[in-house]
């Protein structure tokens, strides 16, 4: 079976740009793709601000008519009530966002997020029709004791524990190690452990949803390693932290066909 992928580059800001800082990037991110003829069809992107610049960048996104979509980096498990700084899937809904990244390392570790509470915030961005983009990966230990697969697949299994609808769902494998590090997994260790993710995906939900899952992989990618993980047939894409801060090299990561002439 050969399901097209469309590839998805995916800029988490993480806590960097206000709804100011976060207008005049959007604005000219989508200036500098428009100028390269960028076919948002054949390369998706899509940026994930800080949930206070979400309001802004939906006004520019819908006043200007701009292809790139954007989403949230979190949401609450819960619909709503008495949760103090919390922000739930059906507000990001209102918000028109497209995605919701869920179970980010920096959420597990610093915010002690486990499987459990990433597999409940799975199903409210599903219950609220928002795309998960479920974040996986092993750190170094893990690396070491387990290999390199072990860890994310069962993150997977887990935070997919239990759910029917799955026609949506995007997967970011990004080895903990190498988020933030300049220190990137090569393509072939990416491509063993997307595969891997892909096939627990067609064991848990049959191969049609395991073909049509968008895999990314994430952890230090630059304009000038993309293309390699982009050449491998399970990666359908990239997460990007750092280098997503910056309007050309972000471009020029969505760009990535351009660097091979095709
Ligand atoms: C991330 O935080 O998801 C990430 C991949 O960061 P960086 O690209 O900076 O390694």
């Amino acid at each position: 079976m050969t399901t097209q992928r469309t590839p998805l580059m995916a800029g988490n800001w993480k806590m960097n740009l206000d709804h100011l800082q976060a207008i005049a990037f959007v604005q000219k991110l989508s200036w500098t793709l428009k100028d390269a003829k960028h076919d948002f069809s054949q390369v998706e992107v899509a940026v994930f601000p800080p949930f206070t610049d979400l309001r802004s960048v939906q006004t520019l996104v819908d006043a200007d008519k701009l292809k790139i979509a954007y989403g949230a980096q979190d949401l609450s498990q819960h619909d709503s009530g008495a949760y103090t700084g919390e922000v739930s899937g059906q507000f990001l809904k209102a918000l028109a966002c497209e995605y919701v990244i869920i179970g980010h390392s920096e959420r597990r570790t610093l915010h002690g997020e486990t499987d459990e509470v990433v597999a409940a915030k799975v199903r409210a961005a599903v219950k609220h029709d928002v795309v998960p983009v479920l974040c996986v990966g092993e750190t170094a230990e893990d690396l070491e004791q387990h290999g390199a697969a072990a860890i994310p697949v069962a993150q997977v299994r887990a935070a997919l524990e239990g759910l029917a609808d799955l026609d949506r769902l995007v997967i970011a494998y990004e080895p903990v190690w190498a988020i933030g590090s300049g220190q990137a997994a090569t393509p072939a260790q990416a491509q063993a452990v997307c595969r891997a993710i892909r096939d627990e995906l067609a064991k848990l939900h049959g191969a049609e949803v395991a073909e049509a899952t968008r895999i990314l992989y994430g952890g230090s990618v630059k304009s000038d390693n993309i293309v390699g993980f982009m050449s491998e047939p399970d990666v359908d894409g990239a997460l990007i932290g750092g280098a997503s801060l910056k309007v050309d090299e972000f471009a020029s990561i969505a760009r990535y066909r351009s660097h091979v002439g095709a």
